[in-house]
């Protein structure tokens, strides 16, 4: 991030936690705990972008149970080209998200409101993201049915994970061959303190999806593809 990306970022941070203050977004409520746990935590993603070779200009990102904002926000401060949209089921959330945004001028986000599992059938957004990204969602399996089907054939989805998650890729098979997106690797990044290691697991979307997915609300939860 350069020095301009820093300001903003810091910014996003204390209107976050003034938001945070009337609306429960997040457990970080401390300056130090936001930046590290969620504007780094995010911004740990910015290389990967670089690495897909779609030109900045071009990509359309799609920021899946956005909550209050991560990794959206700080994606559309250090991707000041990338066109983001930010995706969660609840209305107060997305509300808080929009005045966020207002306040700190982002002028490459939009939101919507509403469940993956209907948006998702939506023809005008149907395959049409270069990247998913979901942080704290949900379980691979249930995630790749939620991100699947927003993804372009050649593109990417990002999930946010420990580095426990060795279990839940193996148990992800099922879904992965199911929903065209098998894993392709992981990236590991460390934060400050006692935040610590972390990864970020990428999978690619290979061939177009059967309409069959997302299932119904609630079910790809309910009733897990493995
Ligand atoms: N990604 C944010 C973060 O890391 O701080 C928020 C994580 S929060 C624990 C999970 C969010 O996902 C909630 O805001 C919830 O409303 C949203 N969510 C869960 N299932 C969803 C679904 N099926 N469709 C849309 N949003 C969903």
């Amino acid at each position: 991030m350069d020095a301009v990306q820093e300001q903003q970022l810091r910014k996003l941070v204390t209107v976050f936690l003034e938001e945070n203050a009337k609306v429960n977004l997040s457990a970080f409520r401390t300056q130090e705990g936001c930046w590290i746990g969620n504007v780094l935590d995010s911004t740990a993603a910015v290389e990967l972008f670089e690495s897909f070779r779609i030109p900045n200009f071009e990509f359309r990102i799609l920021d899946i149970g956005t909550g209050g904002g991560f990794p959206l926000l700080p994606l559309a401060i250090c991707l000041p080209e990338a066109h983001l949209t930010g995706m969660d089921s609840t209305q107060k959330k997305i509300d808080a998200v929009n005045r966020i945004k207002d306040s700190l001028g982002l002028k490459n986000v939009n939101l919507i409101c509403g469940r993956v599992e209907v948006i998702g059938h939506a023809k005008q957004y149907r395959e049409t993201f270069d990247v998913v990204t979901a942080r704290a969602v949900a379980e691979i399996n249930v995630l790749l049915e939620y991100a699947s089907p927003f993804v372009k054939v050649g593109g990417k989805i990002i999930l946010w994970k420990s580095m426990n998650a060795e279990k839940e890729v193996s148990g992800s098979k099922k879904a992965q061959d199911a929903l065209r997106c098998p894993f392709k690797e992981s990236h590991i990044y460390d934060l400050p303190g006692d935040f610590g290691k972390r990864q970020l697991l990428i999978f690619e979307k290979k061939s177009p999806l059967s309409g069959t997915y997302p299932r119904a609300v609630g079910v790809p939860k309910k009733n897990p593809l493995k």
